[in-house]
């Protein structure tokens, strides 16, 4: 690993500084942010909440590395909340530059960001009324929350010079790397902003939503003085972008009639990717991510490091299956399922069984009002979609919609799924059981032996959909005990990340006709950093696994 920063190595002067803090995502899988300085510029990219364990979760209260209005804009690659969640509380510390995202993802951030907002403000009059009701404990829970943070504090202070994962210092509790990115998937916003006040409100949400400026797929947009960046697929939700940076430092003027910046001089730049979360190829709906070459530096995600995933087609014979046999028991199928990108998966998967015949067209109930809002928009990007879908859409079909679906307006319409008859299928969020509308309907299915409950992500250690997994015969909502009669099945093949076989494919581009020079692996637990840092290694390829809060300078 190389681990010591490199000041103006093997650079001519004039390139200037150039430096890459490692803010967030750095050995967990949440907190995306990295801020680029140059002697010209600072640029975020991403802003993202951290999720998970309560220590991880504290980081969203520790000040910002950086005076937030310094910042000259910011970039964002997608919007999951680990990704652009932190985005109004940035803007309500006084960022107040331009945020670039696709158009696609500016509507869905929006979606995502006013949600995480209500759910706080929420939560943080849910913790007033304990407050009055439990002084006591609250202010026991306050002192030990206080503790979490001054710790999160002190963790952020890196040693000048200290650099890397320290051996065994990992920022995740053993038994909690499952599989992370999808762990947090359904995490509700609240549990990530302890202590009593909303992280942001409604409000600053809206003022942060007014910074944002939506771009087009492989535009070049200059975005601060000296950096020029341009959004490529990234295959991994709607609107979802890896982006390349071309970055100039500034120079000392040369020449008495020559201009000082050294773009206009016609100077090379030094390029950095950030693969933002990478998708895989061949999903369905969106564009497969970007193959790219040529870059220096490569910042790149590592979720799945030392993981493969099943074949997409065998998740898609599970499915077909799954709807047979409840057909045939004229129950109930019961999909627990993130709002953002795996129900719209889901939804296209079946259409396409109907189509060819594999399965029977079972009323659909779609109940989930984040997912609806999400589809809306997947409805309106026919630009951002793959040439299979494309072709759909040419022949006159509707590959997001059900036919006959019933989408769910409010709670009463929720309610009276449980009376419609059978046999029929509900998808519903959230998409591990931890809470949301699902609760409702596995409460009343949960006992009928004519229900399957078929999970299509991952269940983080310790939620209710890991002990049913688990084969849990006794399960508690709310307080009560059910017995557990149900059938319970799991598909694994559904994923928006690269396994690590993708990964090292797509790093495969930076090797020729350029070597890259070094390649940062970020978002990813230290199992899966440690498993894949080698295999980049093979590749010809430099690397470094960077600390949180680490800067490293850029030759
Ligand atoms: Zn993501």
């Amino acid at each position: 690993m190389s681990a010591k920063p490199t000041i103006g190595h093997g650079r001519k002067a004039h390139d200037g500084l150039m430096r890459l803090h490692f803010l967030g995502a750095a050995s967990t899988v949440t907190g995306s942010q990295f801020l680029l300085e140059t002697d010209r510029a600072k640029i975020l990219v991403d802003c993202g909440m951290f999720q998970g364990s309560p220590h991880e979760v504290m980081r969203n209260r520790v000040p910002f590395a950086y005076d937030p209005a310094s910042i000259d804009a910011l970039l964002l690659t997608h919007a999951h909340l680990d990704h652009c969640g932190l985005i109004p509380h940035l803007a309500a510390e006084g960022f107040h530059g331009p945020i670039y995202a696709t158009r696609g993802t500016v509507e869905l951030a929006r979606l995502v960001l006013l949600d995480s907002a209500k759910l706080q403000e929420e939560f943080a009059q849910r913790h007033e009324r304990f407050q009055q009701r439990h002084p006591g404990q609250a202010a026991r829970e306050d002192r030990a929350e206080q503790k979490d943070l001054d710790a999160a504090v002190a963790d952020a202070r890196v040693p000048p010079g200290e650099t890397g994962v320290p051996p065994g210092e990992t920022g995740v509790p053993p038994g909690e790397t499952g599989n992370p990115e999808e762990a947090v998937r359904s995490q509700p916003p609240h549990v990530t902003t302890a202590l009593d006040a909303p992280l942001y409100d409604s409000a600053d949400a809206e003022r942060a939503l007014a910074l944002f400026r939506g771009v087009e797929y492989g535009a070049e947009l200059d975005v601060a003085p000296g950096v020029r960046a341009s959004f490529l697929d990234a295959g991994h939700i709607l609107g979802s972008a890896m982006i390349r940076l071309s970055v100039w430092g500034s120079g000392p003027p040369r020449g008495i009639s020559g201009t000082t910046v050294p773009e206009l001089r016609g100077e090379a730049p030094r390029s950095l990717v950030f693969s933002g979360d990478l998708g895989r190829p061949d999903t369905p709906i969106i564009r497969d991510p970007t193959r790219l070459d040529n870059a220096d530096y490569v910042v790149v995600e590592s979720t799945y490091g030392g993981r493969e995933h099943e074949p997409e087609g065998e998740a898609v014979r599970l499915l077909a299956e799954a709807v047979r046999l409840v057909a045939d028991a004229k129950g109930v199928l019961l999909v627990p399922s993130f709002a953002i990108g795996r129900t719209q998966e889901v939804v296209w998967h079946l259409d396409r069984l109907i189509e060819s015949g594999t399965i029977p067209m079972l009323p659909l109930y779609l109940d989930s009002p984040m997912a609806s809002k999400a589809t809306d928009i997947y409805r309106r990007y026919g630009d951002y979609y793959d040439e299979e879908t494309r072709a759909l859409v040419a022949s006159g079909k509707a590959p997001l919609d059900y036919p006959g679906a019933h989408v769910t307006n409010d709670a009463a319409d929720s309610r009276a799924i449980g009376a419609s008859p059978r046999p029929h299928m509900i998808v519903a969020s959230n998409g591990m059981l931890t809470g949301g509308r699902v609760l409702q309907h596995l409460r009343e299915l949960v006992g009928d032996p004519a229900t399957l409950l078929l999970f299509v992500g991952y269940q983080g250690e310790g939620t209710l959909g890991a002990r049913l997994q688990g084969g849990a015969k006794q399960i508690r909502i709310d307080g009560e005990t059910h017995d557990v009669h149900c059938r319970v099945r799991s598909i694994g093949g559904f994923s928006a990340h690269a396994d690590e076989s993708e990964i090292l494919d797509w790093l495969r581009g930076f090797t020729a006709p350029k070597l890259a020079r070094r390649v940062f692996i970020v978002h990813g637990d230290p199992a899966a950093q440690q498993a894949l840092e080698p295999k980049i290694r093979a590749l010809g390829l430099d690397t470094h696994v960077p600390r949180w809060r680490e800067a490293v300078e850029l030759d």
